[in-house]
């Protein structure tokens, strides 16, 4: 074969391998994650109802120019955006939840259905970020937010919503880090004294925190690099800058925090350089494991970049990937509400024919069922009900069609019964309470 020739087969191969490949960053989810999953949305759901959160879903895509409105800046202003074009439309996929919660608020005046207006909602995140850092690049939330009210009392209540999740998840000793961005006068102030505190020890930092201090100051606190780190000690916090509103207003949030008793620490560096974020910032952690499993903060000007009216807001996520995570690391088994699950067997054309409508009335019935009636032989079905360790097996044979009776097997004891199979339901219910 010829150089080329074979390049030719490399290439076809290569083509073939990536049509079995998911995008790059981006991880599919299957049934061994499914129990996780499902523990999750169970969650989402019970702490919503508590606390009267009502469902919203957005699209996957938004207006570009509601992003580029949002963070005060046009043309490709965040390059980790993924854009779309699509007849003509300027679009990106969702890269956070908070603009497409507040343009869909804004769109269908959902303050009228409720002030504030509490939504919740499930949502993937896409982000680009190079592949040196080995960050996923799709993500996924379970979002709360509130929007309409400035009152601390739902500062408290978006970090009490998110404990309580994940709480509901099993989680232990979950830890609370609490800061303040201030405001916009108060904030451009401590931004302002920061930078000169930066650049008056330029020579000492490293090249990246050096070429960043002039335009994003706040970003030098995140440096690992042990020059920054001595400089960061100190350097001016926030809390010294803000203005008599800002103030009270931390003041309050603290003294809800504790009398709710959630143990909390101020971290004077939790800091975000997107303009619509204002006051509230904060993240929760487990101890045991390094990620950050739900965050959030305020974003009171969000609606005046989108719409020119400011509406206070309030809201925070748990970020569904990182709970994953810590779930297997910390090794918890969260509490899964699944039905109850038997396992059908039938043996020969006159049983299945049974079988099916049996099936659909223990189905209808709210009990699940599974089965592999396409493997013909008892054996076959008795060994994939073993494997997926089902608790309790219907079985019908030639002569229980013929009779009219299904036989029960305990698989934990072994115990066989036959039970007619008109009063099938009761039966099953009385032996997988
Ligand atoms: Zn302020
Ligand atoms: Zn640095």
């Amino acid at each position: 074969m010829t150089k080329t020739a074979k390049k030719k087969v490399g290439q076809k191969k290569d083509a073939k391998a990536s049509l079995f490949q998911s995008v790059q960053g981006m991880a599919d989810t299957v049934p061994a994650d499914a129990a996780l999953w499902r523990a999750l949305r169970d969650a989402a759901e019970t702490v919503s109802e508590l606390h009267d959160f009502r469902r919203i879903e957005t699209p996957v895509v938004e207006p570009l120019a509601n992003i580029e409105a949002a963070l005060g800046c046009a043309g490709p202003c965040d390059a980790s955006l993924y854009l779309v074009k699509a007849k003509g439309q300027r679009l990106a996929l969702r890269a956070e939840s908070t603009v497409g919660t507040l343009r869909c608020y804004l769109e269908h005046h959902l303050g009228y259905v409720a002030s504030p207006f509490k939504a919740w909602t499930e949502t993937p995140l896409f982000r680009w970020t190079p592949q040196r850092l080995g960050r996923p690049h799709l993500t996924h939330e379970f979002a709360f937010s509130t929007i309409g009210d400035s009152d601390p009392v739902y500062d408290i209540e978006t970090i009490l919503v998110l404990f309580e999740f994940l709480r509901e998840m099993k989680f232990k000793d979950l830890k609370l880090s609490v800061n303040t961005l201030g405001c916009r006068v108060c904030r451009q102030n401590y931004r302002e004294k920061l930078k000169a505190y930066y650049q008056s020890r330029r020579q000492k930092l490293c090249r990246s925190c050096s070429s960043w201090c002039e335009r994003n100051p706040w970003r030098l606190f995140s440096c690992e690099n042990p020059a920054c780190r001595e400089a960061r000690a100190d350097a001016p916090i926030v809390l010294d800058y803000l203005c008599q509103n800002c103030n009270n207003h931390f003041k309050a949030v603290l003294e809800l925090i504790e009398e709710s008793g959630i143990i909390y620490e101020p971290n004077p560096y939790l800091l975000c350089d997107t303009d619509y974020y204002n006051r509230l910032a904060f993240e929760v952690t487990v101890p045991g494991f390094p990620g950050v499993l739900a965050s959030g903060g305020r974003f009171d000007y969000l609606a005046e970049a989108l719409h020119g009216r400011m509406i206070p807001a309030v809201g925070g996520a748990v970020r569904v990937e990182t709970t994953i995570a810590a779930l297997k690391a910390l090794n918890i088994q969260p509490r899964v509400k699944e039905k109850p699950r038997v396992f059908f067997i039938a043996v020969g054309d006159q049983a299945k024919k049974v079988g099916v409508r049996l099936i659909g009335e223990l189905r209808s019935s709210g009990i699940a069922v599974s089965e592999v009636f396409g493997k013909k032989s008892l054996k076959a079905q008795l060994k994939v009900a073993e494997k997926i360790e089902s608790p309790l097996v219907l079985l019908v044979g030639q002569k229980e069609a013929f009779e009219g009776t299904v036989i029960t097997r305990d698989m934990r004891t072994g115990a066989q019964e036959t039970v007619v199979a008109s009063s099938l339901i009761e039966e099953v219910r009385k032996r997988i309470k």
